[in-house]
């Protein structure tokens, strides 16, 4: 998926701005997506009647999100802002400031309805109590109302092409209904149903198969987890006869890796999809999936 170049009537001065919704011709809408999976589906709806700007560099981790100055100037000319409240607050913040008028927040549509899971009952850190998880892009389900919501308000902003979208919109669904039914069929039979997570980022995805999410850390991955956190996750392994600790591609392994040898088990990647970088498994969001079903049924005994 690549950013088509703004195009508008061959005049491409950079002195003109304001975003591209603005005179006649057949502009660009400008749309800033303040992270990979939400970016992913406005290219995928928009195709080249969008120009899409992903706010977390490649790389980055979009938890801790610091927004520079052109992106808090790309968030005010702006014509739409694609964003989810909660996940990362200087976000949060800049739309407040910059962009409140021309802003979908996702977060109703994603049905957030799931708080951080503690690993043993009664120690949830002060931190995360209460917290929405907000990864419900690993859920394909969730991710449908989502591309649901950024369809109709792509076509309120630009109703010429709000047939185009429309039939974007469908065939992204139909693709993510296949990837839902690949991972019903394909986590059906595991002979392991509890996931050991390096972050706590796979709960709407557990929940969706019929699995259970251990977390090391908390919701954001540079959470450090205490030893009392290393040591009920050691155990957790050990009596549940876990085989597999899962760790992500943006940050360290060093926490499933203390895990796992002091268990026996192996490390494999399960990716949040929170981003995309070099050591990622799949191309898009559809490839990172279908890797992470892959590991996952080698990681859980799935025939
Ligand atoms: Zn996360």
């Amino acid at each position: 998926m690549t950013l088509v170049p703004l195009a508008c009537g061959g005049d491409d001065s950079s002195a003109v701005s304001g975003g591209g919704s603005s005179g006649t011709g057949r502009a660009q809408l400008a749309v800033v997506a303040s992270f990979y999976p939400l970016a992913f589906v406005v290219q995928r709806i928009g195709g080249d009647l969008v120009s899409v700007d992903n706010l977390t560099p490649q790389g980055a981790e979009p938890h801790e999100l610091e927004l520079t100055a052109s992106d808090t100037a790309n968030l005010t000319d702006a014509d739409l802002i694609v964003y989810l409240a909660g996940f990362a607050p200087a976000v949060d913040d800049g739309v407040d400031v910059e962009g409140k008028d021309h802003a979908l927040d996702v977060s109703g549509a994603a049905r957030l309805d799931l708080q951080y899971t503690p690993i043993e009952d009664g120690t949830q850190r002060a931190a995360d109590a209460g917290a929405r998880d907000p990864h419900f892009w690993l859920d394909p389900t969730r991710l449908i109302d989502v591309v649901e919501v950024v369809t109709e308000r792509l076509a309120t902003q630009d109703p010429t092409d709000a047939e185009t979208f429309r039939t974007n919109a469908a065939a992204l669904v139909t693709e993510l209904q296949t990837l839902d039914q690949e991972y019903a069929t394909g986590l059906a039979t595991c002979t392991n149903r509890d996931i050991v997570t390096s972050h706590n980022a796979f709960g709407y995805l557990a929940e969706r198969y019929g699995l259970t999410q251990i977390g090391i850390t908390g919701l954001t991955p540079e959470d450090e987890p205490t030893p009392a956190d290393l040591a009920a996750v050691t155990k957790f392994v050990e009596d549940n006869h876990v085989t597999t600790i899962y760790y992500e591609t943006l940050v360290s392994p060093a926490i499933a890796e203390t895990v796992a040898s002091e268990t026996g088990a192996k490390t494999e990647v399960l990716d949040p999809i929170e981003g995309l970088s070099g050591s990622s498994q799949g191309a898009d969001y559809f490839g990172i999936m279908r890797a992470n079903l892959s590991n996952l049924r080698t990681g859980q005994d799935c025939s």
